[in-house]
């Protein structure tokens, strides 16, 4: 079915290439901080796409960006489908971008097709999904299903003590829309990202169906030993706070293959004190994060490395604190998204699997307002914000082709 529906693939391109040039760095990546110069110029060429389009376009309180494709009933929930425009700080071409421009293309050419949908198609640009400027990461998406209030996102600042909402107003985005769902709801939600990670370009298949997203746990550990002179005091007679940790962090990354399959820690923050060449450590502070699809993995994690550092602490004679700093529930899309995107899929004729995916995404957010899911499509060696992030422009069309079908499949599903 819908096999009329076809993305004008020398338009695609001409425009992804066209977009990395906003904040394009020097080695082919993207520097484009969330409401930067940059930023503004790829948002005003969005603004200006979507009205060549001939969508409606709409700027919330938070700076989001919406463009709307009227069909069927005009009162139905929309489905709306989009990603992010900004970028880490020499971060890749592909992240969120590409995400956009296939949403964008997407409607399209379903707008450009014979096939009427049932129901409005919305293209959503969120702000500032990386977090790396401002924080919360995802904070257009959390504003927009209301999980963090819109009042508190706006008076997030930066380093430099500069506000959202100074920098939604110099660069003419604090729109008049209010930063919430429409009236009649939202229908569905759908996300194309680069997998971030080497599945895909491991096995050569050009799109995954994302079945869910890992829980995880962040923890803070800090260990307390003794200062000394690291020459007159005897290995016997210490106290030593990182040598306790070092030994902890050494059975933290021994832990992911004893819990499951998917598993993966990192301890990525390591402080010490008084980090001085002749002194013994007194102190030592490092952080865990620990995930998975399966949350009881999590959470015998977290007990497990509370055990290994008391393990540890005990043999050094140092005092410890595991502070529990965040800790995400794993999460799956809807059902109804997965079918629809498995039916778009085999539409398109496009080879895909089902992934889970390690990293957070806005569709997260948009799958506690409604159904939501995502598409990935392969990284090349699984490089993600770095400059080397590389996606081949044939697994991009082919994305773009099964991701097509997929809003077609959920705008016309009753
Ligand atoms: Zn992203």
């Amino acid at each position: 079915m819908h096999d009329d529906v076809a993305i004008d693939t020398d338009r695609f391109r001409e425009r992804f290439e066209a977009y990395a040039e906003f904040g394009a760095t020097d080695a082919g990546g993207l520097h484009r901080l969330a409401l930067s110069d940059a930023d503004r110029r790829a948002r005003d060429r969005f603004v200006e796409d979507l009205r060549d389009a001939g969508l409606d376009v709409r700027i919330d309180e938070l700076g989001n960006v919406f463009g709307r494709y009227e069909a069927g009933d005009p009162d139905a929930a929309p489905v709306l489908v989009g990603s992010h425009l900004d970028s880490q700080p020499y971060g890749g071409r592909f992240d969120g971008q590409l995400g956009v421009l296939t949403a964008l293309e997407a409607v399209q050419a379903i707008a450009e097709s014979p096939v009427e949908p049932d129901r409005p198609v919305e293209v959503v640009n969120w702000t500032n999904e990386e977090g790396t400027r401002f924080q919360p990461s995802m904070m257009g998406s959390s504003g927009y299903v209301g999980y963090e209030p819109v009042e508190e996102l706006l008076d997030a600042t930066d380093r430099d003590g500069v506000s959202v909402r100074e920098e939604l107003e110099r660069i003419g985005y604090d729109g008049d829309a209010p930063c919430e769902p429409p009236e009649a709801g939202v229908h569905s939600f759908l996300e194309l990202h680069v997998e971030q990670g080497p599945v895909l370009d491991d096995e050569g298949v050009p799109v995954a169906i994302v079945d869910g997203v890992y829980g995880l746990s962040w923890l803070r550990v800090t260990v307390d030993g003794e200062a000394n002179h690291a020459g007159p005091t005897p290995m016997h007679d210490r106290s030593d706070a990182l040598a306790a940790a070092t030994d902890a962090i050494r059975e933290v990354n021994r832990l992911p293959q004893q819990l499951s399959a998917d598993a993966v820690a990192t301890v990525g923050e390591l402080a010490v004190e008084p980090n001085s060449i002749n002194v013994i450590p007194a102190r030592a502070e490092f952080t865990v994060d620990l995930r998975s699809y399966d949350d009881d993995a999590v959470d015998r994690g977290v007990e497990r490395v509370e055990a290994e550092v008391a393990a540890a602490c005990d043999r050094h004679g140092a005092d410890y604190e595991v502070e529990r700093v965040s800790r995400h529930h794993s999460l799956s899309f809807s059902d109804r998204v997965r079918d629809a995107a498995d039916r778009g899929v085999a539409a398109a004729g496009v080879d895909a699997r089902h992934l889970v995916s390690g990293a957070g995404h806005d569709a997260q957010h948009l799958q506690t307002l409604t159904d939501a899911g995502m598409l990935f499509v392969p990284s090349v060696d699984g490089y993600t914000h770095t400059e080397a992030e590389y996606t081949e422009w044939a697994d991009c069309v082919a994305g773009a082709r099964a991701f097509a079908h997929t809003a077609l499949e959920l705008a016309t599903e009753n």
